[in-house]
């Protein structure tokens, strides 16, 4: 295949209301009296008053008001999991189908950035500076709150753009990296400092004066499996490989490849194979279709392109030749303990044992902590141990929240994680500057 038709399949496909249409599907909504899907937001979108704008065509407003809550208006309703969050519930499913409220709010967004949203009024400034670590959606959530209520705030990022795993790792037909971009620049529309390829510590941050810090760092360490044949040319770590094409390469996977994993990277990183020009894409998971970690909708539409499963097996080795990939062996198991989904859990079944053709293996089986920060207790894994309620870490005056505190979810609930922690900050710091302590 040639080099520009990859690169027109692996670009958003655009599918988005027009007005009218928009008009139609938020006339479906029942304007419940206590709406469910309110309360399934982590990121507090008031979804009923949103959609009752969009019905009366007022779709800027409806944005406006999104964004006071979320900044990432078109990004949730790109990526966000509705069917597990604010669709869930939806009341509308009793007569015929949910609202389809991300598709809404994708709609809103892009009528509103399309016309540059506007900066809503900040609170009254305050004397007091916090730092941000990390600008994946929870920092932008930690972030956006506090500069809305008037504190100075800095965000130090490691990568040379916001976003996280949104921009570096979600691959580019789901959601367009240009596009995220330009959304996450709000942040900065609303007073936030950020400083880019720019490694930060807490410790060394509170030393320099910050009256708090928010650490939001996600999880960075991708795991391998330690399979034989592991090193072989052909073989890809999925997050590895997806950052890659988001950052606008387009390799070669070859005709057949398999994925192991069933989370929503491994499902993305199959995707992404056949718009590499796979012919032949195999999913290999130890989890079955309703174990599988990944978002319902994801493992759907897998299915739906093509993707052919092999659930409950594990992976026995990668075979080469020449240094190169040529196949894949896996075997059917069983759970030992059931409903104790881990690797140690599963026996094999025997007699089980397959085959298949492959040039690309790609590993997809979760992602660990990469740093730890010295005085900030975590568990066993590294995932920094938090309050809750306040998102307050082991360390005075350092918050955490997002995939570093909650071991790895949603983008919505990591943003969701960064506004109660601002929330918190911003307490603490009331708190002291009533007591005429300041910061
Ligand atoms: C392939 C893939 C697909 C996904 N698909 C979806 C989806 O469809 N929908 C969904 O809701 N969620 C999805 N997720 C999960 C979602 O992306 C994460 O839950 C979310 O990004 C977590 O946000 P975060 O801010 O906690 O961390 P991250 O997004 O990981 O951001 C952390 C940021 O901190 C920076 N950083 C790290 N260490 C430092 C340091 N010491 N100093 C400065 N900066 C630092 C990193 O460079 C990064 O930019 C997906 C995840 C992956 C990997
Ligand atoms: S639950 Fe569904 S029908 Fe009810 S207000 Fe929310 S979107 Fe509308």
């Amino acid at each position: 295949m040639p080099e520009t038709t990859k690169a027109a399949v692996l670009t958003e496909d655009g599918r988005t209301y027009a007005p009218h249409e928009a008009v139609i599907e938020a006339s479906r909504c029942l304007m419940c009296e206590d709406p469910p899907c309110n309360t399934g937001c982590p990121a507090s979108v008031d979804v009923r008053r949103f959609i009752r704008k969009i019905r009366f065509g007022n779709f800027r407003g409806a944005a406006r008001l999104i964004r006071e809550a979320n900044i990432m208006v078109g990004v949730c309703g790109r990526v966000c999991p509705q069917e597990m969050l604010c669709m869930e519930n939806c009341t509308r499913a009793q007569l015929d189908t949910p609202i389809d409220i991300a598709g809404l709010q994708r709609f809103a967004g892009d009528v509103e950035l399309a016309g540059l949203a506007p900066v809503p009024e900040a609170g009254a400034k305050r004397d007091a500076r916090v730092a941000v670590i990390g600008a994946g959606p929870a920092g932008l959530g930690a972030a956006a709150e506090l500069a809305k209520a008037g504190v100075g705030v800095t965000i130090f990022e490691k990568a040379d753009a916001p976003g996280g795993v949104l921009t570096h790792g979600i691959p580019p037909f789901r959601l367009d990296p240009a596009f995220a971009t330009d959304e996450f620049s709000y942040v900065e529309r609303l007073g936030v400092m950020t400083k880019y390829g720019a490694k930060a510590d807490p410790a060394a941050l509170l030393g320099e004066g910050f009256d708090a810090v928010f650490v939001g760092i996600g999880l960075g360490r991708p795991y391998t499996i330690g399979l034989d044949g592991e090193d072989l040319d052909g073989v890809h770590i999925a997050g590895e490989l997806l950052a890659r094409v988001a950052a606008g390469e387009t390799p070669s996977l070859g005709e057949d490849v398999v994925v192991i994993g069933g989370g929503n990277v491994a499902m993305d990183a199959a995707m992404t194979a056949l718009r590499l020009g796979a012919a032949n894409v195999h999913l290999c998971s130890l989890e079955s279709h309703e174990e599988m970690p990944a978002f319902r909708s994801e493992i759907d539409e897998v299915q739906s392109e093509g993707v052919a499963f092999h659930t409950r097996t594990m992976p026995v080795r990668i075979l080469g030749e020449s240094g190169k990939v040529v196949g894949y062996e896996g075997v059917g198991i069983r759970w030992k303990t059931p409903g104790l989904l881990v690797p140690s859990n599963a026996e094999q079944i025997p007699g089980t044992g397959f085959g298949l053709k492959a040039d690309a293996v790609i590993e997809a089986i979760g992602t660990g902590v990469l740093d730890r920060f010295e005085g900030v207790e975590t568990d066993q894994r590294g995932v920094i141990k938090v309050d809750e309620e306040t998102m307050k870490t082991s360390m005075d005056r350092v918050f955490a929240g997002g995939d570093i505190a909650n071991g790895g979810a949603t983008a919505v609930l990591a943003y969701g994680e960064g506004k109660r922690a601002a929330g918190a900050i911003i307490e603490m710091l009331d708190r002291e500057s009533g007591k005429g302590g300041g910061a």
